[in-house]
C-alpha cells in the first residue's frame, strides 16, 4: 500500500473518532427501556417492599455497558437513611471508578424520579443523563411518603453548576408504576411475577415462586 494512501486511511479514521466523541448521544426509545428494565434487577425480587433500583450506564461504550447497580438499602430499621437505590449505585461506581471520576459520560437510570437527596447527589456528580420511571406524584397518589421537591426543581435550582445533566422522566411507566402501587394501597394491583398473599407486617404481594409454597 502506498504509504499516503495509509496516511489517508489513518486521517479518515481519526476524522471519524473526533466526530463520532463530539457527536450528540442519540439513543433509541428500546434502548431507554431496555436499561430501564435492568433496574429491576438490582432489586433481587419481582416484588421487594421497598422496590427502588438504580443502574448506571456507560452509553459511550461499545455497546453501551452498565458500570455499577444499587437497590434501596434503607429497609432494615431505618439503618441506612441514606442508602436509597441512586446513592447505593453511586458508592457503588465510585468503587468501581476510584478517584478518576468519569460521571460526565455517565447515564443514571433509576426506576422510580429521585428524591431531593439523590437528586442534589446527581447534580454534585455532574452525570451527562438521568432518566427516571415513575414519578414523585404518582408514589405520593400511592400513599409513599415522599418530600414533595421534584427532581425538575432541583435541577432548576442547581443552575450555577458547572456540569449538565440532562433529564429524561417517565419512561416505562407501564412497567414501573406497578412496581409501586401496592404497597401503601389496598387497591393496587401486585406486580408481574407476584401473586396476593396477605400477610399481616409483610405486605400482601410475594413472588409466585413462594407463593406457590405458602
Ligand atoms: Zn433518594
Amino acid at each position: 500500500m502506498h504509504f499516503s494512501t495509509l496516511s489517508n486511511i489513518v486521517l479518515f479514521l481519526q476524522i471519524c473518532f473526533v466526530l463520532a466523541s463530539n457527536a450528540p448521544m442519540e439513543i433509541s426509545q428500546e434502548m431507554r427501556e431496555h436499561f430501564m428494565r435492568e433496574t429491576f434487577t438490582a432489586l433481587g425480587s419481582p416484588c421487594p417492599r421497598y422496590p427502588f433500583g438504580t443502574v448506571i450506564v456507560n452509553h459511550t461504550a461499545t455497546p453501551p455497558k452498565i458500570i455499577c447497580k444499587g437497590h434501596n438499602m434503607n429497609n432494615i430499621h431505618n439503618a441506612y437513611p441514606q442508602l436509597h437505590g441512586e446513592m447505593a449505585a453511586i458508592i457503588e461506581c465510585t468503587k468501581v471508578l476510584g478517584t478518576s471520576g468519569g460521571w460526565k459520560d455517565l447515564s443514571l437510570y433509576t426506576n422510580a424520579e429521585a428524591c431531593p437527596m439523590c437528586a442534589s447527589a446527581i447534580r454534585w456528580a455532574g452525570f451527562k443523563e438521568y432518566i427516571y420511571g415513575t414519578s414523585i406524584k404518582t408514589l405520593i397518589d400511592h400513599n409513599w411518603v415522599q418530600i414533595e421537591i421534584s427532581s425538575h426543581e432541583v435541577f432548576q435550582k442547581s443552575e450555577t453548576l458547572k456540569s449538565e445533566t440532562a433529564i429524561i422522566g417517565s419512561v416505562l411507566t407501564s412497567e414501573t408504576d406497578p412496581l409501586f402501587a401496592w404497597q401503601f394501597s389496598a387497591h393496587g394491583q401486585c406486580p408481574h411475577g407476584c401473586m396476593e398473599v396477605p400477610r399481616p407486617g409483610r405486605g400482601r404481594c410475594v413472588p409466585e415462586d413462594i407463593g406457590l409454597e405458602l
